[in-house]
């Protein structure tokens, strides 16, 4: 099959993907083998090609959004020929501390889609079938890509940061997993207001609800109860911290971030401001966000890109050169 393999990590205008004919996994027991139909590439693909995350095997096809069919091991439940989507967590023990208390997106020892084992830039993907997810009809292949890691740690964030129904809501940074939120935050009637840089970024935010968009350092008209950070920049946090009202939090939606500025304590984070990360994903968050984005007509602004491009892809993400997501059509 053809697979986009990374060798060496480095930076991603060097073009570190490789694309290659490797072998097709073969079916084994636990594990379905899916033929992709498309593929997310989300920002930590990035962090993982450019090895900002430390390489954990030798030779990996990254991608965790896998949008695919069934072709092999299909059970009652994952029929072969149904459409189903992985995600980032492919697999966690079950039996640690945090697994055993619901908390399965702190597992110990979990697996990574497209980091521990091979993802889904690739014609062909092998997954664990207790972390696969039957698609709803109603989303196609290219707009349910991006939904699942970017849309499911977005919604994630938004509980995180315990967004309820007609919450002033603060969105810093705008790119896949943002675009996906502000939908679900107008489904809940909250008011948005969206800080971010770039001006096609601030344009699509306006056209798809956001009461309120200002520049990546501008802080919003109003006091906000939560607000959620999607750049990869400590520097965005403290602007977000200083747009809370007392008892407001900040969920930082980053896998990697740069170092966090010294802040004031008395100012920014006195009155029971809480700076709360946000970590992996549990199976419900993934089958409850799936619902929703069924329910209120999810579309994704998407940019297709073939396999052969997935460097251009990548480099397309960290250049901020495309609105909404990227995904890769083996
Ligand atoms: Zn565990
Ligand atoms: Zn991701």
């Amino acid at each position: 099959m053809n697979a986009a393999v990374l060798s060496s990590p480095r930076e991603i205008s060097t073009r570190p993907l490789q694309i290659e004919q490797v072998p097709r996994p073969n079916a084994k027991a636990g594990y379905l083998l899916l033929q992709v139909r498309a593929c997310g590439v989300c920002r930590t693909d990035l962090h993982i090609v450019e090895g900002e995350l430390a390489p954990r095997r030798p030779k990996l096809i990254p991608g965790h959004q896998i949008v695919a069919t069934v072709v092999e091991g299909g059970s009652s439940e994952l029929r072969d020929g149904m459409r189903v989507g992985v995600s980032w967590v492919g697999g966690t023990d079950g039996t640690c501390w945090y697994c055993k208390r619901g908390m399965e997106n702190l597992c110990d020892s979990p697996i990574f889609t497209g980091y521990d084992v091979d993802g889904g830039y690739a014609e062909y993907a092998l997954a664990r079938e207790d972390f696969i997810f039957p698609l709803p009809d109603a989303l196609d292949d290219l707009h349910a890509a991006p939904l699942l890691c970017a849309g499911i740690i977005g919604f994630r964030s938004l509980r995180v940061a315990g967004v309820e129904p007609g919450d002033r809501v603060g969105l810093f940074g705008f790119g896949a997993s943002a675009h996906l939120a502000i939908d679900v935050l107008r489904a809940w009637k909250c008011t948005v207001y969206v800080s971010t840089r770039g001006a096609s970024h601030r344009d699509l935010a306006a056209s798809l609800g956001a009461d309120w968009v200002g520049s990546e350092d501008e802080e919003p008209p109003v006091e906000l109860d939560r607000a959620i950070t999607f750049a990869p920049s400590g520097k965005v946090v403290i602007s977000a911290l200083a747009s809370l009202r007392r008892g407001g939090v900040v969920a930082i939606n980053a896998i990697h971030l740069d170092r966090v500025p010294e802040f004031d304590y008395d100012r920014l984070l006195w009155g029971e401001r809480q700076i709360r990360s946000v970590t992996n994903m549990t199976r419900s968050d993934a089958q409850d966000f799936l619902k929703i984005a069924a329910e209120i007509g999810m579309k994704p602004k998407v940019t297709g890109f073939r396999l052969d491009q997935a460097n251009e892809a990548l480099l397309a993400i960290k250049s901020d050169a495309i609105d909404g997501a990227a995904v890769l059509i083996p």
